[in-house]
């Protein structure tokens, strides 16, 4: 198959309108033997952002990923990834993998000429031998990144000459491999190098591609068994782990119990499948989702991980990197198995856990996030094996990976918005405000406006602009939340809309046809740890805010911010402990109000919606070690009296409460 790209020029300015038929591209689709895909991935550029996620992403580019290269020396000039002295491991690629995704969505020629400095370095200096990057890193890991970043540069651009470049390096890494096998880290994540073995294999059909993909998996982790014979029903600990402190070298065990490695070895059967062919790996991430929300899973759609598995209490953290991997990883097992509750999972994962751990204006993260956290401050908590640093909002805090590695979550989103079908059509996977223009059936050009403010709204309106009338059949994803979901097709109901399933719609599309999907977001109070209650809205988590002050940290730190960043502390300013008068199951009788999306989609001052609930305080509920206090065992009793609470999204809310106590009565 010829390589299909969209030819993107460099010079088009953010924020125009999409021109009346720009190219279009094709996904491209796995080349036999590869077991075909359920969907294919659109080339970066396919898709673009409008409307609230537009934003979003503005605010990224403003913010940190924007500017991280000329304050933060580690992505900085000196780079390794530049042919300088400076850090030439993992922070360049995972700089990149982020920045350059955002340049070519927002069609930024600033943020493009940024990116793309480091992929010509990378590209003009590839040895001899075919070793890509800084010649004294000597780890298979870091080039798996900048190997990500490549084939997207290459769908964005065109540009000739990454084929050969990965042909070359693969051809390396394949006359390598028996005398320097994957090692620590790259143990774990070898399947983020199966992805561009697999991208380049549907493009050149090199046999070759595949011993080496077989090869990997050889000496790589088994993911499969970790997750069906789970080892870890618990909290861990540096005790169960074998950690000691300044460890370069981690024992299996402790790599396998680490959150970000799980994060990207939750899509590593279902990478393999595809060269496997074996069923049981295409599925496998199911189970794998499923036990760790058994064992350590929270209600914005993570598991806990601090940096190692650290039980269901909501007082426990989820590093930042795990977040950005795991919508990573469920984007591509969508792409290779499809499935409903993936894309379900997806949502949760961005439109909660992802916003909650930035700063409104993306200048500062955390390290771990809490579900319920309710001060971020500088001192020891009980977490696994972090640091004092790791609940602050800041440039480093705790360590520096997640500084390097935040960036692509917005971006990957975007471009696994929409996805190729294998009969030539297009998939609706997951729902944001945006455009998408590609090529269907033998080569005709579509455009398809989505129109919405969702996760906050429940409406969505598609208008489907082929170049000609033409027929293609289009999948529409029908969330499993979405009881009574109600689809129009220029007006008239379509039939068959099945909660849980993607709707098939195949027929001759004709330029201005309209689609409105509608999807009942109804409350619903869900049980959690210790059976605690939380309250969802569809794909939104809602927690109540705390009122937050926010300190500037100008000691103590380990790598203090360099302005404009900065370091922060959150005190809260309102109480905290509260638990709820609600039953799990549907939270019909909530009353819910929808404002405007602000120009800052996720902040606390004016959610874009809210939920009115009625709680109590729970008065021996208390900070434990600067933490809320281990959740009491509920129905809790309380004599105090009932208040009105307002919800507002997860993301929303920096400090907030969501798991709550179950009040059951007023002890009298
Ligand atoms: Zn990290």
């Amino acid at each position: 198959m010829p390589l299909v790209v969209t030819p993107q020029s460099p010079h088009r300015r953010p924020s125009h309108p999409l021109p009346a038929a720009p190219p279009a591209a094709r996904a491209v689709r796995n080349r036999a033997p590869l077991q075909p895909g359920a969907f294919a991935l659109l080339p970066l550029g396919a898709i673009r952002p409008q409307g609230w996620l537009r934003r979003q992403l503005e605010i990224q580019a403003r913010g940190l990923t924007g500017h991280l290269d000329e304050i933060w020396p580690d992505v900085g000039p000196n780079s390794g990834w530049l042919g300088g002295t400076g850090e030439s491991w993992e922070r360049g690629p995972y700089y990149l993998d982020g920045l350059l995704p955002l340049a070519y969505l927002l069609q930024d020629d600033a943020l493009i000429a940024k990116a793309n400095k480091y992929v010509e370095w990378t590209l003009t200096h590839q040895a001899a031998s075919g070793a890509l990057g800084p010649p004294t890193n000597t780890d298979w890991w870091p080039a798996m990144v900048m190997l990500k970043v490549l084939t997207q540069y290459a769908d964005a651009t065109g540009d000739p000459r990454v084929v050969p470049a990965l042909t070359k390096y693969f051809t390396y890494h394949l006359n390598e491999a028996g005398q320097r096998p994957l090692h620590q880290w790259a143990v774990y994540r070898w399947a983020d190098e199966v992805l561009s073995i697999v991208w380049l294999y549907n493009r050149t059909g090199d046999p070759r591609l595949l011993t080496l993909a077989r090869t990997l998996h050889n000496q790589g982790a088994d993911w499969g068994r970790h997750f069906t014979s789970f080892e870890f029903d618990h909290k861990t600990s540096t005790v169960d782990l074998a950690l000691m402190p300044g460890d370069k070298e981690f024992s299996d065990r402790a790599m396998r119990a680490h959150g970000v490695n799980t994060s990207m070895g939750l899509k590593t059967s279902a990478v393999w499948s595809q060269i496997s062919g074996d069923q049981a790996d295409r599925d496998a991430v199911v189970q794998a989702l499923a036990v760790l929300d058994k064992f350590h899973g929270q209600p914005n759609g993570m598991f806990t991980a601090d940096e190692h598995y650290a039980g269901r209490d909501p007082s426990e953290g989820t590093e930042l990197c795990a977040v950005v991997e795991a919508m990573f990883s469920l984007e591509q097992a969508l792409a290779v198995r499809g499935g409903v509750e993936l894309a379900d999972r997806l949502e949760r994962i961005s439109y909660n856990a992802l916003p909650a751990t930035l700063s409104p204006d993306m200048w500062a993260h955390q390290y771990d996030q809490q579900a319920n956290q309710v001060l971020c401050s500088l001192r020891n908590r009980r977490w696994v094996s972090n640091g004092p640093e790791s609940n602050l909002f800041g440039l480093e805090p705790n360590f520096g990976c997640c500084t390097a590695n935040l960036h692509q979550g917005w971006p990957k989103l975007v471009a696994s918005l929409w996805m190729g079908t294998p009969d030539l059509g297009l998939a609706a996977v997951a729902y944001g405000p945006s455009d998408v223009r590609a090529r269907v059936g033998r080569g005709i050009g579509v455009t398809i406006e989505e129109r919405t403010d969702y996760p906050f709204r429940q409406d969505i309106e598609l208008v489907i602009k082929p170049d000609v009338p033409y027929a293609f059949p289009l999948q529409l994803r029908i969330p499993a939340w979405a009881a009574n979901a109600t689809v129009t097709l220029n007006g008239v109901a379509v039939e068959g809309v099945t909660p849980g399933t993607f709707l098939k719609l195949q027929r001759t599309w004709r330029p201005g046809d309209r689609i409105a999907l509608h999807f009942p977001m109804t409350p619903a109070v869900t049980a959690w740890y210790r059976d605690g209650v939380s309250i969802d809205r569809g794909p939104l988590v809602f927690a109540l805010p705390i009122g937050e002050d926010w300190r500037k940290v100008t000691q103590g730190l380990k790598h203090p911010a360099t302005a404009p960043a900065a370091d922060w502390e959150i005190y809260p300013t309102t109480p905290w402990n509260y638990g709820l008068l609600a039953e799990p199951g549907s939270g019909t009788g909530l009353k819910v109000d929808e404002e405007s999306v602000g120009e800052t989609p996720f902040n606390a001052t004016s959610p874009a919606v809210s939920i009115h609930v009625t709680g109590r305080k729970v008065p021996e509920w208390q900070l434990e070690d600067g933490s809320a206090g281990t959740l009491p065992q509920s129905p809790v009793i309380s004599a105090e009296p009932d208040e009105a609470l307002t919800l507002v999204p997860y993301g929303s809310a920096r400090l907030r409460v969501t798991v709550f106590p179950r009040v059951a009565g007023n002890g009298k």
